[in-house]
């Protein structure tokens, strides 16, 4: 064999692995003509489904870790609607695996916070029931309720100490009122580096001022911006990004859910799915998408072992160029975590 090329754990920084049907049998999905129908097809896709949180997430786990991730910040639903079974569910799961991946769990109001009667309190509790992270949705846009949607994200977070990691779907002035106001709290609360946004197409609106402004405030409050490339939804560009300073980690978003059928556990394969909706062309432009996937996640999460990809996390292909990699996706002979190695062609060790 010719040299092995090596590079740092893959980290998959927006899943949502409570949802998928990932190791269940096949699922038959509706149509949805606007976000709303997608969410109300995902919750009952979630009441209907046979099998449990930790079989479904621990299938997709397993592949993930199988595919060089080592670690994965899981969106995780509650509400008054499923309660914290899925909390539960996913907290099992990072337990069960911690030798091999590290997993985050928000705790993600996915049917609404202020809009859905007691999901405030369950909030709150699911902070204390294996939930790390306060999760948000579009406050403005789905809630109605920019500051008192935000009171509480940032009010629990403060709390509580911890992180927060928002949904932002929406665009255009919406957008990029949500966008600030977070950039704002989290210049006032010191949580520099602490609050990412999840998906914020906004930031893939046409060129303006308002956007660079927008641009400037959450690279200034250093947000972290996980993008997915999903489908036909909005990239931002990333050089204009850099060019502001602005931070971006890579994500599946939901993997075989109720609201795509596509997606699979690997971020070698996300990271391809960048670099085609990027149009990259240049190994450096090929290779950014790599980092991005790897060891930008990584800082997100504040993981800084996978920086190290031998004496830390990586994964082991043969191939001649990094940028390659990318393109052709071949699969992990071999991963390691802090070293160690946890899974050898596609199987867990
Ligand atoms: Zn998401």
């Amino acid at each position: 064999m010719s040299q092995p090329l090596i590079v740092p754990g893959f980290v998959n920084a927006h899943v949502h692995p409570d949802k998928t049907s990932f190791g269940s049998t096949w699922l038959h999905r509706k149509p949805a003509h606007s976000l709303k129908d997608l969410i109300s097809n995902d919750l009952e896709t979630q009441l209907a489904y046979a099998d449990s949180v930790e079989t479904r997430m621990g299938a997709l786990v397993q592949d993930a870790i199988a595919s060089g991730v080592t670690a994965m910040r899981a969106h995780v639903d509650f509400g008054p609607q499923i309660g914290l079974k899925n909390i539960h569910g996913a907290a099992a799961v990072a337990e069960k695996y911690k030798e091999m991946i590290d997993i985050q769990i928000v705790a993600f109001p996915q049917f609404g916070l202020l809009s859905n009667p007691g999901a405030v309190d369950l909030l709150e509790a699911a902070l204390g029931e294996g939930a790390q992270l306060v999760g948000g949705i579009d406050p403005e846009g789905l809630e109605q309720d920019l500051h008192g949607h935000l009171d509480v994200v940032f009010g629990l977070a403060e709390k509580y100490g911890r992180r927060a990691d928002i949904h932002v779907h929406d665009t255009g002035e919406v957008g990029y009122r949500e966008i600030q106001e977070i950039a704002r709290r989290t210049q006032a609360l010191g949580m520099n580096g602490q609050v990412t946004i999840g998906h914020a197409f906004a930031l893939a609106d046409a060129p303006s001022a308002e956007l660079e402004r927008t641009l400037d405030a959450v690279a200034e409050a250093g947000i972290w911006i996980a993008t997915c490339a999903l489908g036909s939804d909005p990239v931002p560009d990333l050089d204009l990004l850099a060019k502001h300073g602005v931070n971006v980690d890579l994500g599946t978003d939901g993997v075989r859910d109720a609201w795509s059928p596509f997606g699979t556990a690997s971020m070698m394969d996300r990271a391809h799915l960048l670099a085609y909706r990027t149009n990259a062309i240049t190994d450096e432009q090929l290779e950014r998408c790599l980092d991005i996937a790897t060891i930008e996640g990584a800082k997100m999460m504040g993981i800084d072992r996978v920086l190290n990809p031998v004496q830390g996390d990586g994964a082991y292909f043969e191939a001649e160029h990094r940028a390659q990699l990318v393109v052709d996706r071949p699969a992990a002979y071999q991963v390691v975590r802090g070293g160690v190695q946890i899974a050898a062609n596609g199987r867990l060790s």
